[in-house]
């Protein structure tokens, strides 16, 4: 079974070298205890990184013979980035994982097993957060529970370290979407699928490359790419606000009608006024993101480009005298 990992890299110089080398270890291991073959490698795709990353990434792969590399054209988002890596390269099962160890690699070999045994998608489940910020923690927490209320597959604390086979990827590629969410995607391929569990960990080194604002742009994209609950929601609003209404009418009919007094206030009106107008540009908001959708959607435009290969480069060397 030849085995490929990729590993998605955006500004990572500070964990790419003890990153190659735990990768490079482990790979080595597998062979030597023949759960995978002699030719299994390890992919990095850089995401645009600013910093010395591609450089990295291409010197070790002229010295180790199981590293390959990707560069993107410009920074496209870890999603895609993951994306590039399962769509271009070779292998039997395809594991992703993030560059910055957080994550027990040794799970890896767990993942292998289950492949082995016949699945061919193995979920890695984070069983321990307490390496997370509070925050990290409570938002993921809120956010599945947002996710199962609109009725969204997903597999509670798993973010994109799994293992997939070849026929799998396969399937993957004709999900032509160009806002991808893979931890919604992956789900509806179906086949035989498990998980296994593992401790999730500090940052080897160096920081998160998912600020706040990268967080909630992927939470607004698995929501909006897989539930159209919040414009049904939209609907349930004005069912109430207009209930509402007809309450608000007949109490006034019955002050004007059968009491002698008049409808008090300015406030009675303003209010509602008020309301209404700011439920509908809120609506029109949430009307609008999903046009905005299908927007860039119909334009079709690519997920990622490939500026160059490590390959690519060693092959465009060789013609150069
Ligand atoms: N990443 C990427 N492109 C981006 C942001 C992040 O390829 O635009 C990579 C990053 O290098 C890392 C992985 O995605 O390998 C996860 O990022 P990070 O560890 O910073 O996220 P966190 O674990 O803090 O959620
Ligand atoms: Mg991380």
């Amino acid at each position: 079974m030849k085995l490929a990992i990729v590993i998605p890299c955006f500004n990572e110089e500070e964990v790419f070298s003890e990153s190659v080398k735990q990768f490079t270890a482990l790979v080595q291991r597998m062979v030597d205890l023949g759960k995978v073959s002699d030719d299994s490698h390890i992919t990095f795709v850089d995401d645009g990184s600013r910093d010395s990353t591609w450089a990295l990434i291409d010197a070790e792969s002229r010295i180790n013979r199981r590293v390959r590399g990707i560069k993107l054209t410009r920074n496209r988002g870890h999603q895609n980035a993951v994306l590039a890596g399962l769509l271009s390269v070779d292998g039997d099962a395809i594991v992703t994982i993030d560059a910055d160890l957080q994550d027990d690699i040794s799970a890896i070999e767990r993942m292998v097993d289950e492949h082995a045994a016949g699945c061919d998608i193995v979920y890695g489940v984070r069983s321990d957060r307490t390496s997370d910020t509070l925050f990290k923690r409570q938002t993921a927490t809120s956010f599945y529970r947002l996710l199962a209320l609109m009725g969204i597959e997903t597999i509670h604390n798993h973010a994109d370290f799994r293992l997939m086979s070849r026929r799998a990827v396969e399937c993957l590629r004709e999900f032509p979407e160009s806002n991808v969410y893979l931890r919604g995607l992956i789900p509806l391929i179906g086949f035989r699928s498990t998980s296994v569990m593992y401790e999730r960990k500090e940052r080897f080194a160096g920081e998160s490359k998912y600020p706040i604002g990268k967080m909630l742009a992927l939470a607004f994209e698995a929501i909006t790419s897989f539930s159209t609950a919040p414009l049904k929601a939209i609907s349930v609003i004005g069912t109430a606000i207009f209930l509402l209404a007809m309450v608000m009418l007949g109490w006034a009919l019955w002050v004007a009608i059968l009491t002698d007094r008049a409808v008090p206030g300015w406030t009675s009106t303003l209010i509602p006024v008020l309301f209404l107008g700011g439920m509908q540009i809120l609506i029109l908001g949430i009307i609008g993101s999903y046009l905005g959708k299908v927007y860039g959607e119909v334009k079709r435009r690519p997920r990622f480009q490939i500026e160059k290969t490590s390959r690519e480069t060693d092959s465009a060397r060789s013609t150069v005298p």
